[in-house]
């Protein structure tokens, strides 16, 4: 089932109902792309037909971040809010405990070569037939050593919207497999980054954290979401 925001799909699914639906997408005999939506999205999709295109063509669009959970509150809708780097996470130790070849792609070299050492450590059997820094200007070369190693899951970290149109074009390139837009997930598992603690994290607050902890996002997301949610109040009042 899904819920509309903002004339947008988001799968109304838990995280164990997302997780049974991802791994039915690994068996599915085309590529499949999953999105983890969050307002600078959706506020990117509407200055953005093609992007707007792309969300809605996903097999999968799940709610990460609390500003997608509280835009559907407002419109009466409760979500469970899934974060994408947890989501990412369970579906790498789904993809070991199933013996998935899997790529990850994006980030800066170091980042991804330790963000990979790290996986491998912590998830034992985990079988990453592929990896790639996020700075390459050839999407077509990246593609083609993709089609070699034929992996299953594929994880994307590019930023928004890159990641979601590097997969988009991958549909009609590479073999059957599903990828997920993972932003900014490679820097956190290298260690770069730290998440924010567990209490911001239950409480819906790491965007908090992170905004007042790098100065840098909070200019671009903190005017963002209260001019997101009162978009929604809008919308709603329309329909
Ligand atoms: N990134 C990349 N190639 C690019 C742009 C970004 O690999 O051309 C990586 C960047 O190094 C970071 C990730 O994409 O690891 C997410 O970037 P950002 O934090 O800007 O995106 P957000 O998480 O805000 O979508």
């Amino acid at each position: 089932m899904s819920v509309e925001l903002l004339g947008f799909n988001i799968d109304d699914y838990t995280f164990e109902e997302a997780v049974i639906k991802a791994k039915g997408l690994i068996d599915s005999p085309k590529v499949s792309q999953i999105i983890t939506i969050n307002p600078e999205m959706i506020q990117t999709a509407e200055k953005d037909n093609n992007f707007s295109n792309i969300i809605k063509e996903a097999e999968m669009v799940i709610p990460d971040g609390v500003g997608i959970e509280l835009g559907l509150r407002i419109t009466g809708k409760n979500v469970q809010r899934i974060p994408g780097i947890d989501f990412a996470k369970r579906m790498l130790y789904e993809a070991s405990r199933n013996d998935i070849p899997t790529a990850i792609i994006g980030a800066k070299e170091e980042v991804i070569t330790k963000a990979v050492e790290n996986l491998q450590k912590e998830i034992s059997g985990l079988n990453i037939v592929y990896f790639h820094n996020g700075y390459f200007q050839d999407d077509n070369a990246v593609f083609e050593e993709l089609k070699a190693k034929a992996p299953k899951l594929i994880l994307v970290a590019l930023g928004s919207p890159k990641q979601e149109e590097f997969i988009y074009k991958a549909k009609t390139i590479l073999k059957p497999a599903l990828m997920i837009g993972i932003g900014g997930s490679l820097d956190v598992w290298s260690g770069n980054i730290k998440r924010a603690p567990k209490v911001f994290q239950n409480l819906g607050l790491e965007w908090l954290y992170r905004t007042v902890t790098q100065p840098s996002r909070f200019k671009r997301i903190f005017p963002a979401l209260p001019l997101f949610l009162l978009k929604v109040l809008n919308y709603k009042d329309k329909i």
